[in-house]
């Protein structure tokens, strides 16, 4: 079983008291929960239906739970940003994308995602001298990219132009 060891809170509007509603460690990581019923479900102290806010635990997204995301086109890590998140060393374990990108089972979609998350990093240790190579990250990323330029290239348009710009002649394309 997965224990609900996350949660997610509710914050109400009108009395400030918080409720603290239990998740497991993948129901907070893909936020799989039902964030519109629990925003209007009622405060346990005043019974308001007005909240202020939902904040849900902090989740690293591990080797495994990249991996899931990875084989299920269902799975998403943030709706808008996931390319940002995964890239983002403190909340996801990078070098376990690289293995991801050589695995025949994670769906194509998400593999572009990877190359773009990988593209994201170097752009973000670019500096105004060239790519900060003392970082091992940044280093790393660069020549797992190297490695599978064909890959990168097919990924081409799904990757903003101003990271593409940026990253691209740092792997020789
Ligand atoms: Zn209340």
């Amino acid at each position: 079983m997965d224990s609900k060891e996350y949660s997610i809170t509710r914050k109400c509007k009108r009395c400030g008291n918080i409720d603290v509603f239990p998740l497991s460690k993948r129901e907070a990581a893909f936020d799989l929960y039902n964030r519109y019923s629990l925003w209007y479900s009622e405060c346990s102290n005043c019974n308001s239906t007005q909240c202020a806010s939902l904040g849900r635990s902090y989740v690293y997204l591990d080797e495994s739970l990249l991996r899931e995301w990875a084989y299920s086109e269902a799975l998403r890590v943030n709706e808008q940003d996931e390319e940002v998140i995964l890239g983002d060393e403190t909340i996801s374990d990078v070098n376990a994308l690289f293995d991801l990108l050589d695995d025949h089972s994670v769906l194509f979609t998400k593999k572009k995602i990877i190359i773009e998350a990988l593209c994201v990093v170097l752009h973000d240790y670019l500096t105004g001298d060239g790519l900060e190579v003392s970082n091992t990250l940044a280093a790393r990323v660069r020549a797992e990219l190297i490695k599978r330029k064909p890959m990168v290239v097919d990924s081409e348009d799904w990757i903003m132009d101003y990271v593409k710009q940026a990253a691209f002649p740092y792997l020789g394309l």
